[in-house]
């Protein structure tokens, strides 16, 4: 039996993706091969590459002058390769000052990545509110090297509402748990990134999406696999590339194409986010501790009202082991902020939400009576 998986990722994947991967597992379109067992550069692959990217292409809809990347090591190795091309000096530690708004841990981690190579500063933060809302932050100034986000934040659950000015300062956002999720104009950004298992295929695929004019300013002590310049020459060739991740993304891409598109998945994850913070709005027993204006519409932090800490934690323990007997998994929050987290990424139905929602208030009443 198929679960309703909350995981914030690897996180669930459609069905029929699941399904079509599973049939075609020993022999893909005709080739009496398995993917994994494809010549990269051949014949075979190149086909479901090139889909993949055009498939990408037309669902965000990318201006022409920007490349699509399939790269490895995850959103955190972007976290050193964004400053070491955009930002570093003829010698390691003398780069660029590079802008970081804080708002969670990625976005933490990021800068702390990019100050082994680049000046970075803080713009802003909102840590001061547990990271519960997203901080206005100060224009850079016009000779910064770049000006990072973190579009949505998967631990905390919050979310830009809006992008900030950035002028001619290129604005480079990790958009690994938002990507796909609703209508974003690539053409605001300069760099965006994302790892694949959140809401685009397995874990091990990293897609990389920058402007051309971006490309080709990393010192020569870069190693070759950091390099944006080499991977956008060799159309990610330059070595062997993640295959099977590639072609599970064009496999989700398609389906994500077939379901409507981008704006049919906003619909739809904007109608799973309501119902879900509707109840919590009107709940007496959990609460969502973010910030209304911010709240994410993939990640879905709530916790018990009860004010004693000890009696909260075991309550967390019995709603997340309840609900997992009842096939809604994975509801644990990030280990560091604790409580529960729902993530609804594209994958999930509202059937799913709608079956945590009466889990809920069934738990809830159980509880308050
Ligand atoms: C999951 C996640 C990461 C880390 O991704 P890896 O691919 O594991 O490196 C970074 N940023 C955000 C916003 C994420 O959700």
């Amino acid at each position: 039996m198929r679960v309703y998986n909350f995981s914030p990722g690897p996180s669930a994947l459609p069905l029929p993706v699941l399904e079509r991967a599973a049939a075609e597992m020993t022999d893909t379109n005709g080739t009496g091969q398995s993917v994994m067992e494809m010549s990269h550069r051949s014949g075979d692959f190149r086909p479901i590459i090139e889909k993949a990217e055009a498939l990408l292409r037309e669902l965000m809809e990318i201006p022409a002058n920007y490349k699509v990347l399939f790269l490895q090591g995850g959103a955190s190795l972007q976290f050193a390769m964004v400053p070491l091309n955009l930002a570093a000096g003829a010698q390691a530690g003398a780069g660029k000052r590079a802008l970081y708004v804080e708002t969670g841990i990625w976005a933490k981690k990021a800068a702390a990545e990019a100050a082994k190579y680049a000046e970075t500063v803080t713009a802003a933060s909102s840590k001061d509110r547990a990271y519960t809302y997203i901080p206005s932050a100060p224009a850079p100034a016009p000779d910064d090297a770049y000006y990072h986000i973190t579009l949505n934040n998967t631990i905390v659950g919050t979310k830009w509402a809006g992008l900030p000015e950035t002028g001619a300062v290129p604005l480079v956002a990790d958009i690994s748990s938002c990507i796909l999720s609703e209508p974003l104009d690539v053409s605001k950004f300069g760099v965006l990134y994302a790892g694949a298992q959140k809401n685009l295929g397995p874990a091990g695929t990293t897609l990389v999406i920058i402007r051309e004019d971006l490309v080709g300013h990393a010192p020569e002590w870069i190693p070759a696999m950091l390099r944006y310049d080499i991977h956008a020459a060799e159309g990610s060739m330059y070595n062997t590339p993640p295959c099977y991740g590639i072609y599970i993304i064009g496999l989700v891409l398609q389906w994500l194409k077939d379901s409507g598109g981008v704006p049919a998945a906003a619909e739809r994850n904007r109608e799973k986010a309501n119902l879900f913070y509707s109840y919590l709005e009107n709940s007496r027993f959990f609460r969502s501790p973010v910030e209304k204006p911010f709240r994410s519409l993939m990640n879905i932090p709530f916790v018990p009202l009860e004010e004693d800490a000890e009696k909260r934690a075991a309550l967390e323990k019995r709603f997340i082991a309840e609900a997992a007997s009842e096939g809604l998994v994975n509801l644990a929050g990030h280990r560091l902020v604790g409580g529960m987290r729902a993530s609804v990424y594209n994958a999930m139905p509202i059937e799913g939400v709608q079956a945590l929602v009466a889990f809920m208030k069934k738990f809830e009443e159980k509880a308050r009576s």
